[in-house]
């Protein structure tokens, strides 16, 4: 298990890491979700040891981690583009780290040989040894990239945003193939990502990355229908999040008083969440019974295939998002600029106390 305790790294003023907790488990697939520069890159740098912390700790299978040198960690790490010696074939860019580390390196010879091959092989790159890394396509770059870190029989896995460099097809086939080499290793990977659906669908754990923490770590099902707080509801792309004041139990907001199943402090700020997809739309004068609502102003629909996404806003100028399966279409015809009631049942909110 890899845990990180208080991790904190600043650069100047400013705090890219702020006293971290998190904890990886073996065998596992741990993706970590966080915006363009919330710290994502720092994070594995630390741990990889490219950087040291300002404070905190961090342990490997019980051993303090902070302190020992790169190549002492028994740590892999996937560059972001792949950062692969152009000049060298598939095999040789596989075998560098291995000949040339400066404990246990394995000279040139049929052992090194097997240990490139086998790793070619669990990668999918059987027979391309000999290509050179110019000759070959985005995704097999991708793969000499994994091999070259798999060779070295890592303790642990670091992959910086792996597939942002792959087109969609692509991406959606290396997710597939990353877990299945995961699982037969038996090794954690830990999976760096921008993108909610990379993360989601990757990852035995979830963690999400914001303000230098973890705002939550847990299961895809369980971050993605109950996320704990509003960095991790935001980080989801899932949820409307509607901001207010308690008023006994009323959520006092600028698009009118929305009941609230907690009892909070009278006078404190809280946020209402949500789900675009259980959010149904009527005329303002027809709201089911039982169901919350507010009102607001179509905008647009965007159409992505199996799903329809559409764009309301609020009389407070929010954008509130709602979801239509096609295969299961909840919503009727709307009319650009027209205001509908926007219903949900109240089982499907969450509330979170704060301020936005
Ligand atoms: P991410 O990988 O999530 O995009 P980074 O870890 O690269 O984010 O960066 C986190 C924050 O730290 C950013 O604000 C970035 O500008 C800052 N940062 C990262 N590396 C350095 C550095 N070497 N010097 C100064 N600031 C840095
Ligand atoms: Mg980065």
């Amino acid at each position: 298990m890899l845990k990180l305790s208080g991790v904190t790294r600043r650069y100047g003023d400013a705090v890219a890491l702020d006293g971290l907790d998190f904890i990886v488990p073996d065998d596992t697939y741990v993706s970590l979700l966080g915006a363009s520069g919330s710290g994502k890159t720092t994070l594995l740098r630390l741990i990889a040891g490219f950087e040291e912390p300002d404070a905190g700790e961090l342990m490997l299978g019980g051993e303090r981690l902070d302190g020992k040198p790169p190549h002492r960690r028994d740590i892999g790490f996937v560059f972001q583009n792949f950062a692969l010696f152009p000049h060298l074939s598939v095999e040789e860019n596989v075998a560098f780290g291995l000949r040339h580390r400066e404990s246990k390196a394995v000279p040139a010879g049929s052992d090194l040989n097997d240990r490139v091959n086998a790793a070619l092989d669990l990668v999918g790159l059987t027979g391309f040894g000999h290509r050179g890394v110019g000759e070959i396509s985005g995704g097999q770059k991708q793969r000499v990239a994994l091999a070259r870190t798999l060779v070295t029989e890592p303790r642990i896995v670091l992959l910086d945003e792996p597939l942002g460099a792959l087109d969609a097809n692509l991406r959606a086939r290396m997710c597939d193939e990353l877990r299945a080499i995961r699982e037969r290793l038996k090794v954690s990977f830990l999976h760096v990502t921008g993108s909610e659906t990379e993360a989601l669908t990757m990852g035995d754990t979830v963690a999400v990355l914001a303000n230098g923490r973890i705002a939550q770590a847990q299961d895809s099902t369980s971050l993605f229908t109950q996320p704990a707080n509003t960095a991790a509801a935001r980080h989801l792309n899932a949820w409307n999040l509607i901001g207010g004041r308690v008023k006994g139990r009323t959520l006092d907001t600028a698009v009118g008083a929305l009941p609230i199943s907690q009892s909070l402090p009278d006078g404190s700020e809280a946020q209402l969440a949500v789900r675009f997809d259980q959010i149904g739309v009527c005329e303002p004068d027809q709201v089911p019974a039982g169901q919350d609502h507010f009102t607001a102003r179509y905008l647009a629909g965007e159409f992505n295939g199996p799903t329809e996404l559409s764009f309301f806003r609020a009389d407070n100028g929010d954008l509130i998002q709602v979801v239509n399966h096609l295969s299961n279409p909840r919503l009727p015809d709307l009319t650009e600029g027209r205001t509908y009631a926007l219903h949900f049942s109240p089982d499907a909110a969450l509330l979170f106390e704060g301020a936005a």
